[in-house]
């Protein structure tokens, strides 16, 4: 589960956080589906830290499944949260950034799934920006990604060319892509977001569902036009 020296990948069977180790203390990107706090901090701790070294905690986009854990971990940590105006909104609001326009089978699949994507609503999100440079592996600046969702963030490592895309990016047959049509919100934004993210060369892009993809500037999987 580790990635490279000081950064760790968990996960659980819907989505995947990423914990990053610094002298001074620990960055989490995105907090996992509701109830999945207690897998995050059982690994803290397993790694040999104090949940209370969490200090800060990165929200890619306001989804259930990537800030489900977020109440209990601020409970115990009293780590900072940062979102993109928009998601921290819906965060506070407790709902989606946007409505989800599924139908039929999918539809009734995420009614089923429903209370693991429960958002419980959060209003001390500190609001960033593009060109923000947040705590981890020296230096994460904010990159807008929008397109999955209306605010969506991304998080790039210049120093280590990593990159943490959140749902801004699907993962198929190897290749990197714009989120599949059925979760994507603006389609075009989708795809202009992951033209930027190519953009930036990563080495390594660390996404919200899927593997760890390595050697990731190669697998961009980008329209010719
Ligand atoms: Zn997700």
């Amino acid at each position: 589960m580790e990635i490279v020296p000081g950064l760790y990948r968990i996960a659980d069977f819907l989505s995947t956080v990423y914990l990053i180790v610094t002298h001074e203390g620990l960055t989490l990107i995105d907090a996992g589906i509701a109830g999945g706090h207690k897998r995050i901090l059982r690994a803290i701790v397993r790694l040999g830290h104090d949940p209370r070294q969490l200090h800060h905690i990165l929200i890619t986009h306001a989804d259930g499944d990537h800030v489900g854990g977020l109440l209990p971990l601020v409970a115990v940590s009293g780590a900072r949260v940062y979102a993109s105006a928009i998601e921290a909104q819906a965060l506070a609001r407790g709902q989606f950034s946007r409505p989800l326009r599924l139908r039929g089978l999918p539809r009734f699949l995420f009614w089923l799934a429903r209370p693991l994507y429960r958002v419980t609503p959060f209003d001390a999100a500190e609001v960033v920006k593009e060109g923000d440079i947040l705590p981890g592996l020296g230096g994460l600046r904010v990159i807008e990604t929008p397109g999955h969702t209306p605010g969506h963030i991304s998080f790039f490592a210049p120093a280590s060319g990593i990159l943490f895309a959140g749902d801004s990016i699907a993962y198929h047959n190897g290749k990197m892509r714009r989120p599949f049509a059925l979760v994507t919100w603006d389609e075009q934004l989708a795809l202009a977001s992951l033209r930027k993210q190519a953009a930036l060369q990563p080495q390594i892009v660390c996404l919200g569902h899927g593997p760890v993809v390595h050697d990731a500037s190669q697998k961009f999987l980008l329209p010719d036009s």
